[in-house]
């Protein structure tokens, strides 16, 4: 029996009640498993590809409403979660660190948690969270008092919990955890209030610590309760002792590349945002770096040690994390690859065996830090485009006003783009916007922001800000451009139906072709869609589902973009949707 054969046959007698233990079998193979969604993003690579094809594009205009689930109360902030399916359970989380199961074929709630916040939480942007992650009986997700609770999948009883970090400092999780050979991996949140991102890993059973991983040059890592490593060569890239306070924040969680054995996980921006203070703003010789923030770092998952790092944005003066997903697939010459569209404007594609740089090019239209990125990876600077030195300022407060593109929401933020198999292109959930900046002194203060920067947001075009573009990536051409009035904030799925689902601050969840971009079906789910949308199938028939509920960091900044949000609704409803058997031939 080979793997794949196995891992069906294990999933069928979960589907019979007989059992419920998601195994690393099933993780492995989420992406071609149609009944399940077991791992954040559709598969541990990350690609939000469905291979199913029931719904296509004539018979998408029959996709209907199955169910909508609302999370209730007071607390209809911004949600962001990716729900997972598994034995005929949905699993949610929710705004304030709360979640739910639900009986996926009727809606109804099974059970649900709430994790009970302290007072004095620190969360940048929004009372978020972007999902779960399940592993036998369990489930379990982050909280944003930066800790990490497992779930009895059943009963929704804590089975154990563990502190991630201390919230007081800054820290916070809002992450869906990554489950690889029963290690559960977590980032951390917090890169604006100078905390140290890391990267842990815990036995999935007990919680226990195995190893954790410090992504800013000289801190140590440990491994089995050890002292391990040192992450870089201490002052390489950062000077005197601004590395402790480095930022670096791991909060968008990571990717697993099976084909290399690599945790691939990003790091935020270097703190404080001023880069003057960190060197970054002195000169172009690599001594002002700041190793490893914005960057992508590969990890050995056994171990912790990093095996390769790739630095998107080295001497880092706008506050463009370097956290972004980061795609395992293969190109079509058949090489293996890995693509990742940056805050900073430029979408690359890296080697999978050592993150190699491949290649880069623009998926926004009006970049002004950088010229370009060189053949060695490195960004052509437009120096004249940092914000400028407040030391040099004549009441030495404020530094040199600028306008840069993108923003610092970046020309794409968190929400996950996806691959197609289908037709070999990614799909990038975009915005077109950019910010002045400016730079001020600032000192650390425990628990408090750390920016020494100030800005104001500004769309580059009047009739849009979001853009979702096919981007194919033998050449960074667009293939085509979906825009959209206010900024995407939403996740992006495609299908072998050829199929494009995304969903609009505006409450439109929307199927678009995939070769044309052409809008095939919309729905009008009554907030604004800021939620990751999934696919699968159940009785013979394939489902749809996605969160609505208006929020994240977009109305959280005013600007001249609060004009375009400002009159959206909240909310807080899962929608489910269903293509009728009688309809699927049509
Ligand atoms: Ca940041």
């Amino acid at each position: 029996m080979n793997k794949f054969v196995a891992a069906v046959a294990v999933s069928l007698i979960g589907a019979t009640g007989a059992m419920a233990n998601v195994t690393e079998e099933m993780l492995a193979n989420d992406q071609t498993i149609t009944d399940q969604i077991v791992t954040n993003g559709m598969g541990r690579h990350l690609q939000r590809y469905s291979p199913l094809d029931t719904l296509n594009k004539d018979n998408v205009k029959s996709l209907v409403p199955a169910w909508a689930f609302s999370l209730g109360g007071e607390k209809q902030r911004g949600q962001e979660t990716q729900p997972l399916i598994y034995d005929g359970v949905m699993y949610i989380t929710g705004s304030y660190s709360r979640m739910y199961a639900i009986d996926v074929k009727t809606g109804k709630e099974l059970w649900q948690y709430d994790a009970r916040l302290p007072e004095g939480i620190l969360p940048c942007c929004d009372v978020i969270n972007r999902g779960a992650a399940i592993y036998g009986d369990k489930v379990i997700f982050g909280t944003l008092d930066a800790r990490i609770v497992a779930l009895d999948a059943k009963t929704g009883d804590v089975v154990w919990r563990d502190k991630i970090a201390n919230y007081k400092e800054g820290y916070s999780y809002t992450a869906a955890p990554l489950i690889v050979n029963g290690l559960v991996i977590t980032g951390n949140s917090g890169g604006e209030f100078g905390i140290v991102g890391t990267v842990q890993a815990r036995d999935v059973n007990t919680g226990d610590m195995v190893w954790e991983r410090p992504v800013i040059e000289g801190h140590m890592g440990t491994l089995n309760g050890e002292p391990s490593t040192m992450t870089g060569e201490l002052n390489a890239t950062w000077p005197g002792d601004m590395w402790k306070t480095g930022g670096g924040a791991t909060w968008l969680g990571g990717s697993y590349d099976a084909r290399t054995d690599t945790l691939i996980f990003g790091a935020g921006n270097p703190a404080p945002w001023n880069s003057w203070l960190r060197d970054a703003g002195q000169d172009n010789s690599g001594k002002g770096d700041n190793l490893y923030a914005a960057s992508r770092i590969g990890i050995d998952p056994a171990t912790g040690e990093i095996k390769w790092h790739y630095q998107t944005t080295p001497r880092e003066g706008w506050d463009y994390d370097g956290v972004n997903e980061v795609v395992a697939f293969d190109d079509k010459d058949g090489n293996q690859r890995l693509a990742t569209a940056d805050r900073n404007g430029f979408f690359y594609v890296l080697d999978a065996a050592d993150g190699g740089f491949v290649s880069a090019a623009p998926f926004v239209k009006d970049i002004s830090w950088a010229s370009g990125i060189d053949d060695t990876g490195r960004p052509i600077f437009n120096e004249d485009n940092r914000p400028g030195d407040p030391t040099e300022a004549a009441d030495g407060k404020k530094g040199d006003v600028i306008f840069a593109s993108p923003s610092f929401l970046g020309g794409k933020n968190w929400m996950p783009m996806a691959f197609s198999q289908n037709t070999g292109n990614f799909y990038v959930p975009s915005n077109e916007w950019g910010m002045d900046i400016w730079n001020e002194p600032i000192s650390y203060k425990k628990g408090a922001a750390y920016l020494g920067a100030g800005f104001t947001i500004k769309p580059n075009y009047e009739d849009h800000i979001g853009s979702l573009k096919a981007i194919d990536p033998a050449t960074g051409d667009w293939v085509w451009e979906y825009k959209n009035d206010a900024p995407l904030w939403s996740g992006v799925m495609t299908t072998a139906g050829g199929l494009v689902f995304f969903g609009t601050p505006e409450g439109e969840f929307i199927a678009l072709d995939d070769a044309t971009g052409e809008k095939l079906w919309s729905f009008q789910t009554g907030s604004g869609i800021v939620g990751q949308p999934v696919t699968w199938e159940q009785d013979g028939e394939q489902y749809v589902s996605i969160m609505s509920g208006w929020g994240g960091a977009v109305p959280l900044w005013g600007g001249e973009v609060a004009k375009k949000v400002n009159y959206l609704n909240q909310g807080g409803l899962m929608w489910t949707f269903r293509l009728p058997k009688e309809m699927a031939s049509n």
